[in-house]
Order: structure tokens, then sequence, then C-alpha cells
């Protein structure tokens, strides 16, 4: 079994996630007391939004290569960064390190095709939503029309990540919200939607809604463990 190597921490209710879906994925392929081999190395939140808000992510982007050198110092063989937001700055990361990067936009643009669907809706952080590191690679590389929310709802789906998800708090008027969001996007034709942050299903599962969800840290992990069992 390889080494999963995990940039955790960003929020640590995600990546709490992301150690229980891959200890789950390995103990259900491997069985008995199996569990996954894993170099977490979480860094403190709080830093990386201050960063984020006064778009400095060269000094992001430097924190996470240094902390990505650590994971692999650590002996992982491939690289996790678990979250969607901060792909933003994974050329810069990639370039620290010798170990592969699983991209998350990758991993979850392969999900996707595989279901047959080609025009998908993405509720993310602004970053995500807006900006080409994320949406523009989709479209590019994996040919997928990306629908987003309007201005306004989309300050309504990045405020509710970073008030609420990423401090643990589930509120049922959010929810309402992104269903809300979720269908106005369906409306204008999206056949799925991407929960582009990964601390979205905490707050919005597939039994919510009818249409296909594509839970981003569900995806990662599941890619994480075929490929640490992959020969
Ligand atoms: N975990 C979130 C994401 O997947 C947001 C936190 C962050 O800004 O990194 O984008």
């Amino acid at each position: 079994m390889k080494t999963i190597g995990l940039l955790g921490g960003m929020s640590w209710e995600s990546t709490e996630l992301y150690y229980r879906l891959i200890n789950e994925g390995v103990k259900a392929k491997l069985g008995g007391l199996h569990s996954a081999r894993i170099a977490l190395v979480s860094v403190d939140f709080h830093e990386i939004e201050k960063m984020q808000q006064n778009g400095d992510w060269t000094g992001a982007g430097k924190m996470l290569a240094q902390a990505a050198k650590s994971v692999e110092a650590a002996g992982a063989d491939f690289l996790l960064i678990c979250t969607n937001t901060m792909h933003k700055v994974a050329p810069q990361i990639e370039q620290a390190i010798s170990i592969p990067l699983l991209h998350l936009a990758d991993a979850t643009a392969e999900r996707i095709k595989q279901r047959g669907l080609n025009r998908v809706g993405l509720l993310g952080t602004n970053f995500t939503m807006e900006q080409n590191f994320y949406k523009g690679r989709l479209l590019e590389k994996h040919d997928l029309e990306v629908i987003i929310p309007s201005f306004e709802d989309r300050q309504i789906v990045h405020r509710v990540i970073y008030e609420e998800l990423c401090l643990g708090k589930i509120f049922d008027a959010s929810r309402n919200e992104y269903l809300r969001i979720i269908d106005d996007m369906k409306e204008q034709g999206a056949e799925g939607i991407i929960e582009g942050c990964t601390e979205i299903v905490l707050l919005v599962k597939q039994e919510h809604t009818d249409i296909p969800l594509f839970d981003t840290a569900a995806i990662h992990a599941e890619e994480a463990v075929n490929r640490a069992l992959a020969a």
C-alpha cells in the first residue's frame, strides 16, 4: 500500500472527513484491521484565510509549498490538497515537491464524465466559482460546461462557507438557500452540481435533492484509496 499525503486544515472540518473516508475506503477493500497509510500536515486556517482576503496568493503558496515538502519528507507517495480553493496555488506547490499531485478538479471531472454529464453547476468559494484555476480547468482540460450562481447568490454561498461550515455550524436556513440556488442552476440547464468546496457536503447531502451531487471531498478520498492500493 502506498502512503497518501494530505495537506489539510483548510478547514479541519473537512480534513476530518478525508481522514475518515480514506480509512473507511481502505478497510472496505482490504478488510480486517487494515487502515490507510497517511502522512498529514495540517495548517492553521486562520493564517491561510487572512492571506486569501489580502490577495496574498504568493505568500499562501509559499506556506503550502513548505507544508507539502514536509508531507513528502514524511514518506508520502503522492499528495492531495484537501481544499478546492487552494488549488489556485497548485502550480507553486507542485514545483516544490517531487511526488505527484492528485488534482481535485481532475478527479471530479472524471467522475462527472463517467456519469455521462456535460453541463454542471458549481458551488464553492468566490475564488473557486469565479476564477479560472478551477472553472477554466473543467472547461479547457475536460470539456465541461460550467454554470455558476448569480452575483448575489455567490455572496451567500461564500459567506456560509467561511462563517458557518468551516466553523462546524450547520443551519437549516442555509441549507434551504443552497437548495434554492441549486434549483436555479438546474433550471439553467445544470445536469449535476459540483460541491466544489470540501465542507459543503456537511450541509447538503444527496438525500436533500434529486439532482446528482458531486461531493469533492468524497471523490478525492476515493481516488486516493484507489491510487494507494493500485499495483
Ligand atoms: N475547503 C474549502 C474548499 O474546498 C474552502 C476553504 C479554503 O478556502 O480553502 O474550497
